[in-house]
């Protein structure tokens, strides 16, 4: 039995991590989050399900005077890092708020994780790293080109586990995240922004009536019909990912760099449509402008994954929407919409 430190288990990937890790494994982790955006009903659902194997530390990302003393008494096997700041829009207009806590704070939690020679460290990164690729499918070797600050910070946090790497001691495992959807089976801690502003989560919302219509950013694209293209994964998979991830670093003790994503893509109007066919619901969709920094097309090339990690995304699209419509409906059946 080994204890981890998930950093940003509150929010909607890490708690979904923390789930699977625990319904998985007999493991224990510390939830290290400070509820900004993490959801006190998620740690109290994680708490009542599994009792004392999850311990919950209210702290920021990287508090010295919290997690020194904390990580003196408690030792620990390895860090599992989701807490971060992810609208690409919001990272536009309060930069600093995006390279303070995703970057100042994350070197921060690095300094104190290696301090207490904790070394193994695996890290939520993502396709933003790209900005627009020259190449689809996207393979790990394109070049880091960012286009807005969110995928800044997750390019420059690439870079310091890079250069700590090998003269640190670091061992880290960067994941690069492509569009995720859905929630656990048991909807015991689903999806939960606010504001929300992924297209399943508002397509599904929109169905429920909770919208009046939704608004379909792009219809110009370089594509065959005009939205942009994405590569949607179901949170469930991505959990695994994780998993074999740090079983790998831990065994081979090298870095690794790695898209999770389905090699498959979806138009925006496909998505639409997949959710319109799961609820029986033919929503209002109003066809809006372009929305700032969207790239065209975003498809992970899966091959390094299952190379390295014997991985392969499973669940289908109609999968993810159904989870998300079910997770949506509960929320609503508990008035909690
Ligand atoms: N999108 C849309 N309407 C919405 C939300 C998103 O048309 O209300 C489009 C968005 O412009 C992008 C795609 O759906 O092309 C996926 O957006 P999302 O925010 O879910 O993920 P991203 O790819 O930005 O991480």
């Amino acid at each position: 039995m080994s204890h981890f430190l998930v950093a940003g288990g509150a929010g909607y990937i890490g708690s979904n991590f923390i789930k699977y890790l625990m319904d998985t494994s007999d493991h224990e982790v510390t939830l290290l989050d400070n509820l900004s955006t993490g959801r006190s009903e998620v740690v109290e659902s994680l708490k009542g399900r599994y009792g004392s194997r999850i311990v919950f530390l209210k702290s920021d990302l990287g508090d010295p005077e919290k997690l020194h003393p904390y990580l003196h008494k408690r030792a620990v096997d390895g860090v599992f890092h989701f807490g971060a700041f992810s609208l690409v829009g919001e990272s536009q207009y309060d930069p600093m708020k995006y390279y303070y806590n995703n970057v100042a704070r994350t070197l921060s939690l690095l300094k104190i994780i290696l301090e207490h020679e904790i070394r193994h460290f695996v890290f939520s990164s993502s396709a933003a790293v790209y900005g627009i690729p020259e190449k689809t499918p996207i393979t790990e070797e394109a070049e880091r080109k960012p286009i807005n600050h969110y995928g800044k910070t997750k390019a420059m946090i690439e870079e310091v586990m890079e250069a700590l790497s090998g003269r640190e001691d670091l061992v880290y495992a960067s994941l690069r995240y492509f569009n995720v959807a859905g929630t656990d089976e048991e909807m015991l801690v689903g999806e939960c922004h606010d504001p929300e502003t992924h297209l399943i989560p508002i397509a599904v919302k929109t169905a429920l009536g909770l919208r009046d219509h939704l608004a379909l950013f792009g219809t110009d694209y370089p594509t065959p019909d005009g939205t942009a293209v994405r590569d949607y994964i179901h949170v469930t998979d991505l959990c695994r990912a994780h998993w074999a991830a740090f079983e790998k670093i831990r065994k081979e003790n090298e870095p690794l760099t790695v898209n999770l994503g389905s090699a498959r893509g979806y138009s925006v109007r496909e998505v639409l449509e997949t959710v319109q066919r799961v609820t029986g619901s033919r929503f209002r969709i109003l066809e809006e402008g372009r929305r700032p920094g969207d790239p065209p097309v975003l498809i992970a090339s899966s091959e390094k994954a299952g190379k390295e990690l014997g991985w392969k995304a499973e669940r289908s699209l109609e999968e993810m929407v159904t989870s998300a419509w079910d997770w949506e409906k509960k929320r609503s059946e508990d008035g909690l919409l």
